[in-house]
């Protein structure tokens, strides 16, 4: 089975870099298509309790993406949500696309 971890990381990494690629202005197809993608995702992530814990946030807090920061914002929430869970600091929203699409600064 996969390493619950390593398999975190680079699911991590796959779900920011596609808010950081979305549009900034997308269509109804657009929001459609990530709604479908993460709704599948939520069912098919292969760490079935990470998976259950997801779908139920993802019922309390529909997925917002009337825009990439919009959208971009919601999976840094999203991802915060997990991190309380582990008893991870979290991490400043504000930042996100500095992390995740234009590089830190340093
Ligand atoms: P990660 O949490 O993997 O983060 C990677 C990098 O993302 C960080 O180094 C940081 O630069 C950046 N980052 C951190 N927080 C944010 C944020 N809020 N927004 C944007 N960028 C950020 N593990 C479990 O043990 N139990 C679970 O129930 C569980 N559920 C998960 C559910 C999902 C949907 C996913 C994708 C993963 C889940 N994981 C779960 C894995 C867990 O979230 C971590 O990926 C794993 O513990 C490795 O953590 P890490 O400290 O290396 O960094």
């Amino acid at each position: 089975p996969p390493d619950v971890e390593e398999l975190g990381r680079s699911s991590w990494t796959l779900l920011h870099s596609i808010t950081a690629t979305y549009p900034e202005a997308p269509t109804a197809n657009d929001q459609s298509n990530v709604k479908q993608f993460l709704g599948l995702f939520g069912k098919l992530y292969p760490c079935w309790v990470c998976a259950e814990d997801f779908q139920v946030f993802m019922e309390r807090n529909k997925v917002r993406a009337e825009s990439r920061d919009e959208f971009g914002m919601w999976m840094c929430e999203a991802h915060n949500d997990v991190n309380r869970k582990l008893g991870k600091k979290e991490f400043d929203c504000a930042k996100w696309e500095e992390r995740w699409r234009t590089g830190w600064k340093d």
